[in-house]
């Protein structure tokens, strides 16, 4: 079966509603993901910034300690218990070294603290010589010290009055244990997994969550390549393991180091799934109060079309008309097309209507023809009126045709039909049954009243003068109906022999049947 206008109004209604939902969400869900990237690109950047600002300032107060000490360190420098009372001091107040030292011009330890086991011993490590060489305030990069830990040495150089250089004072840091780098980044760890590392100005871990990567060199990841650059920013990597990383970074430009904060691109899109489904469930109510007033709506839409449908349908059972099924017009097709319908209807009825009235009409005069007489006869005995009926012939008529022409006969029936016509009243009907022979079906009429209006009639043709100064005469015969005696046609046929007789006597004269 087809469907109906209303089927596709909601079917179309729900195509588009769900192309609308979809592509709003999927819209909408790009844009939360970038913006949940760039949040999370922007919060690692921030948070590099800040690690490396913390980072700088407690660089500055840590040289800043040793360089306070320097003047009581180079006074004891034959002393090396007292030196090592003042590296205690440091140690304590400083906090973030995790040893001191201060080394004399040929390499020899001269105190420590702790007490690591280095005390008058040669130090050759990297960086010390290093600082031995440069002879000025130093930051190394991680190398292994004699103890077997891997270490930063902050080092500074000593110059007494005379600017003789007499050692060193370091700081170490030591990367795989408690240091302060650990303790200003600790809080980062995270349970959504992002975490913070620092690079030296090689790409060389300092500081990594694990441990056993300090040490190595990173310096091929492209976050570190721009820390390498002494740039500030945050972008998209993909790390060692290939896992791909949101990360923010930041140069420290004290100690040329580098702060890394990143988080996974999967934990920062987490939200996303959760913010997708708010969203949804956020327009499901629109979606179905939208859909009621599209399905209220759709009915409004269809219903004068689906009335209309049923109406032509139906055209043939006669109670079923478009103003009988009250179709609202309330937009433009369904006025115009009800309009139409309504007037093709009408003009429908109108032909009928004229049809048959001409199948039921003479031509040539206008009255009424046997086959109207046959059914207002049916109609008067369904009804039981009485009735009487008057049956009319022209005198020698046939004289006019062969005299005047077949014209002029015509015209003379047309003559004759309205005489008839004027002289009966409404309800009476004159019909021509053929040729020149009528009949006047009288309703309600008695045989007398019948009698003298056919005589009446039959006196006005016979003073009437014609066209061409002729004369008519008529003959007429006149009956009323007995009714349960005698059928219609018996009827007409005892008044047709009365007009008969009419002829028979003389013509020009009416004669009652009993
Ligand atoms: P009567 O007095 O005996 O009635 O003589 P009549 O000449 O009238 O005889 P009848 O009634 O038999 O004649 C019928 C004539 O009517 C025959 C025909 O010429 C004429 N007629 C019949 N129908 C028409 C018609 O439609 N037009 C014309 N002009 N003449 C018709
Ligand atoms: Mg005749
Ligand atoms: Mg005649």
């Amino acid at each position: 079966m087809n469907k109906t206008l209303r089927f596709w109004i909601l079917t179309l209604t729900t195509f588009t509603m769900i192309a609308i939902l979809s592509s709003s969400l999927f819209s909408s869900y790009l844009v939360t993901k970038k913006s949940l990237i760039e949040k999370s690109l922007e919060q690692n950047e921030v948070y590099a910034l800040k690690l490396s600002k913390m980072s700088e300032e407690v660089f500055k107060a840590m040289q800043a300690n040793l360089d306070a000490r320097k003047p009581d360190v180079i006074e004891h420098i034959d002393n090396p218990e007292e030196l090592t009372k003042i590296l205690d001091q440091l140690l304590i107040s400083g906090k973030n070294f995790n040893s001191l030292s201060v080394i004399g011009k040929d390499s020899v330890a001269i105190a420590t603290s702790p007490n690591v086991g280095i005390t008058g011993k040669k130090i050759e490590s990297p960086g010390v010589k290093e600082a031995l060489q440069k002879k000025e305030g130093i930051i190394t990069k991680p190398y292994k010290a004699m103890t077997g830990r891997l270490l930063i040495l902050v080092s500074t150089p000593l110059f007494d009055d005379s600017n003789t250089y007499l050692g060193m004072l370091n700081g170490t840091i030591y990367l795989q244990e408690d240091n302060f780098i650990q303790n200003i980044l600790a809080e980062h760890f995270s349970e959504d997994g992002s975490y913070v590392f620092v690079v030296d100005e090689q790409g060389t871990l300092i500081y990594h969550p694990d441990k056993t990567r300090i040490g190595e060199n990173v310096s091929e990841n492209s976050a570190i390549q721009s820390i390498l650059n002494k740039k500030n920013g945050a972008q998209e990597i993909y790390n060692t393991k290939g896992v791909h990383l949101l990360a923010g970074y930041s140069y420290i430009p004290e100690s040329k180091w580098g702060v890394v904060s990143q988080t996974p691109y999967a934990s920062s899109l987490q939200p996303l799934s959760g913010i997708m489904t708010k969203m949804f469930f956020y327009s499901l109510p629109f979606v179905i109060l939208f859909f009621m007033l599209a399905y209220l709506l759709s009915e409004k839409l269809a219903s004068p079309l689906k009335n209309l449908a049923i109406s032509t349908m139906n055209s043939h059972l006669e109670d079923v008309s478009v103003e009988k099924l009250q179709i609202s017009k309330w937009y433009f097709e369904a006025k115009q097309l009800t309009e139409t319908m309504e007037s093709y209807r009408k003009l429908q009825e109108e032909m009928v209507a004229n049809f048959k009235d001409l199948s039921l009409t003479d031509p040539l005069t206008g009255l009424k023809n046997r086959r109207y007489s046959e059914l207002f006869f049916a109609e008067l005995l369904e009804q039981n009126n009485s009735f009487s009926i008057i049956s009319i012939d022209i005198d020698h008529f046939k004289q006019v045709n062969d005299q005047f022409g077949h014209q002029t006969g015509d015209e003379t029936l047309q003559f004759l039909a309205s005489k008839m016509m004027s002289n009966v009243s409404e309800k009476d009907v004159c019909v021509r049954l053929g040729g020149e022979e009528f009949i006047i079906i009288l309703p309600n009429c008695s045989l007398d009243e019948a009698y003298i209006l056919a005589e009446k009639f039959r006196n006005e043709i016979e003073n009437s003068v014609l066209p061409m100064n002729r004369k008519m005469t008529i003959s007429a015969g006149v009956g009323e109906y007995k009714a349960n005696k005698e059928n219609v046609s018996e009827l007409v046929n005892r008044v047709d022999e009365a007009l008969y007789m009419a002829k028979s006597e003389g013509r020009n004269k009416t004669v009652i049947s009993n």
